[in-house]
C-alpha cells in the first residue's frame, strides 16, 4: 500500500530528497521540544503535529521508528542573545515558585495538549536537566578546538566550522536583531555552550564545570540529546522555522566540531541527514504571544466549544511548509469537516475489518490507495490525502469491512482518530455553559410540538431560551446535529 517514491524537503539542500535511511529499515527522527516556562500556544503545537505525522508517515512507509522530544527546562534565554535571561529561571521568580515545580506544571499542560491532539507517544522524552553530565563531556570536547573563554562563559568561535551558517542561507535583519554583541566576543554569531552563573549570584539552577558554575547553553542541549539518543548521523531534525537561522545553525557547528570534520558534508557531520521545518502559525492580532493576556492555548479553542481536533484538521489542510493564518471561521470550517468524516466513519465502528492488503487491492479503492500514497510521501501533502480519505468515506455499495480497513491505514498517517470519535464527542461544553443535556433535550422536546402545532413564536421564544443559555439550535442543519453549545 506504500510504494510510491518518498521524497522529503531538506531546509539544508533546500531540496525534496528521497528518504534513505542511515539504518537500513529504521527512521530516528529528533523534534526540538518545548521550553515549559509557559503554556504552549497553538503555533507551537503546530510544529509538533508536524513532527507527528513525520512519524506516522515513516511508520506507513514501513520504517521502525525512533523518535525523540526534548523537553527544555534549563538553558533557553529569554532571545537568542546571550545576554538575556534565562525564561525558566525568569517565571519562576515572576511566580514565586521553584523552576522544577514551574517546569513539571507546563510540561504536563504540554502533554495535555499532545494527548488532545492525537500526537503519538515518542519513544523518548529528553528532559535537559537529566543530561547535564553529557553536556559537560560534550562542551570539554570541542573546548579547546573551538571554544573560547569569556567572564560571562564558555562561548563557540563559529569561525572554526566551515560554512557557519549554512542551514540559514541569509540570516535576516530580524534574525541578526536577535544575535546581541556580548562583550568580547570574536565573531557576533558566536553562541555560549556554557553561562556562567555571575560572581556573588546564585541561581535556580547551575552546575559545577571546568569553567565555573553555571548553566548550560540552549544549542548544547539539542546537539547532546540528539547525539546520545539517536547517534550522529541520525537520519530527520525537526523544528519550526525560526530555528533554520540560529538554533540549528549551531546545533550544525556543534556537531561538525563533535565529529571531526573538516568540512561540512552534508550527509554525515551536521549531525542530522535531513533538516525539515514547519512553517508557522500566524495570527494577526497578536493573540499567539504568550505575552499577552488571552493567548491562543489549547485550552481557549476548547473552552469556546470547539473539539481539540478540529485544530489538528487546520494543520492538516495546509502543507506544513506553508504559512497557515489562524481564524475562528477557519477553525469553524475545519470543524464541520471533521464532523462530516466523523459522520460517515461512524458507520463503520462496528464492523470487523478487513484484511488490508486485500482491501487495498478493491477495484473501488486501489486509484484512492495510490493517490493518498502519493500525496503522503510527496514530502507530506497531508491536504490531497486528506482528500483522498474523505473520497474513501464517500464509497458507496462496497463491504464494510472493507472501507474500515482503508480508513484505518490512511487514519494511521492523519491521526484524527475517525474510528474512536462519535458526534456526541462533538458536544464540547464551552466555559460557563450551565444547561445540562437533558434540559435542552426537554426544550427540543416542546419546541418540535409547537412546530408541529405551527405555533412559531411558541418555537421561536423556544430557540431564543436556549440562546440565552449558550445552546444554538441549528435548524436546517445539514449535518442533522440539531443543537451545539455556543459559550
Ligand atoms: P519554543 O517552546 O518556543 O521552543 O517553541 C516550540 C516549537 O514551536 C519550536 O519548534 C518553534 O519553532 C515552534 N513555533 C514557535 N512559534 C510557532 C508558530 N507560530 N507556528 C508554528 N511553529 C511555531
Ligand atoms: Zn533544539
Amino acid at each position: 500500500m506504500a510504494d510510491a517514491p518518498f521524497t522529503l524537503f531538506n531546509s539544508l539542500t533546500r531540496q525534496p530528497e528521497p528518504f534513505q535511511p542511515v539504518h537500513e529499515g529504521e527512521a530516528r527522527v529528533y523534534t526540538c521540544g518545548p521550553t515549559v516556562y509557559n503554556y504552549p500556544h497553538i503555533g507551537n503545537m503546530r510544529a509538533y503535529v508536524f513532527a507527528d505525522v513525520l512519524g506516522r508517515t515513516l511508520s506507513f512507509k514501513g520504517y521502525k521508528l525512533t523518535h525523540v522530544i526534548n523537553i527544555t527546562d534549563v538553558g533557553h534565554l529569554t532571545d537568542d542573545a546571550d545576554a538575556g535571561e534565562d525564561k525558566m529561571e525568569q517565571m519562576a521568580a515572576a511566580k514565586a515558585q521553584s523552576i522544577w515545580d514551574i517546569a513539571k506544571h507546563y510540561t504536563e499542560a504540554y502533554w495535555a495538549d499532545v494527548k488532545a491532539l492525537n500526537i503519538r507517544q515518542p519513544a523518548h522524552w529528553s528532559v535537559a536537566t537529566d543530561y547535564i553530565e553529557e553536556m559537560l563531556a560534550f562542551a570539554a570536547g570541542i573546548a579547546d578546538k573551538h571554544c573560547y573563554e569569556l567572564d560571562s562563559g564558555l562561548y563557540f568561535d563559529v569561525s572554526t566550522v566551515d560554512d557557519y551558517g549554512h542551514l540559514a542561507r541569509a540570516v535576516t535583519e530580524e534574525g541578526e536583531a536577535r544575535i546581541a554583541a556580548v562583550e568580547g566576543k570574536r565573531n557576533a554569531a558566536d553562541f555560549a555552550i556554557w553561562r556562567k552563573t555571575p560572581a556573588g549570584e546564585k541561581r535556580q539552577m547551575e552546575w559545577d564545570s571546568p569553567w565555573g558554575k553555571g548553566a548550560p547553553g540552549w544549542h548544547l542541549e539539542c546537539s547532546v540529546m540528539s547525539g546520545k539518543l539517536l547517534g550522529f548521523p541520525f537520519d530527520i531534525h525537526t523544528g519550526g522555522i525560526d530555528h533554520r537561522e540560529i538554533h540549528h545553525p549551531n546545533e550544525i557547528a556543534q556537531n561538525q566540531a563533535f565529529c571531526c570534520s573538516d568540512g561540512l558534508d552534508v550527509a554525515a557531520n551536521s549531525g542530522a541527514r535531513i533538516w525539515m521545518h514547519n512553517n508557522f502559525l500566524v495570527e494577526r492580532s497578536g493573540k499567539m504571544s504568550k505575552s499577552s493576556g488571552e493567548f491562543l492555548r489549547l485550552q481557549l479553542l476548547i473552552d469556546k466549544g470547539y473539539h481539540p481536533l478540529a485544530y489538528r484538521m487546520m494543520c492538516l489542510q495546509a502543507h506544513y511548509r506553508s504559512e497557515l493564518e489562524f481564524s475562528w471561521d477557519g477553525l469553524g470550517a475545519a470543524l464541520t469537516r471533521l464532523k462530516r468524516m466523523v459522520m460517515q466513519a461512524e458507520r463503520l465502528i462496528d464492523v470487523d475489518e478487513a484484511e488490508a492488503e486485500t482491501a487495498s487491492a478493491h477495484p473501488k479503492f486501489a486509484a484512492l490507495v495510490g493517490k493518498f500514497d502519493s500525496a503522503i510521501s510527496d514530502d507530506l501533502g497531508t491536504p490531497i490525502a486528506l482528500t483522498a480519505l474523505e473520497e474513501v468515506l464517500a464509497v458507496k455499495k462496497v463491504d464494510a469491512g472493507i472501507k474500515r480497513a482503508i480508513v484505518a491505514k490512511m487514519d494511521a498517517v492523519l491521526g484524527l482518530g475517525l474510528l474512536a470519535l462519535n458526534r456526541t464527542d462533538f458536544r464540547i461544553r464551552p466555559k460557563g455553559v450551565e444547561t445540562s443535556e437533558a434540559e435542552i433535550g426537554k426544550a427540543l422536546e416542546r419546541r418540535k410540538q409547537a412546530r408541529a402545532a405551527k405555533d412559531f413564536a411558541a418555537s421561536d421564544a423556544i430557540r431564543d431560551e436556549l440562546s440565552a443559555c449558550g445552546v444554538d439550535v441549528m435548524d436546517g442543519d445539514p449535518l442533522g446535529w440539531e443543537w451545539k453549545l455556543t459559550g
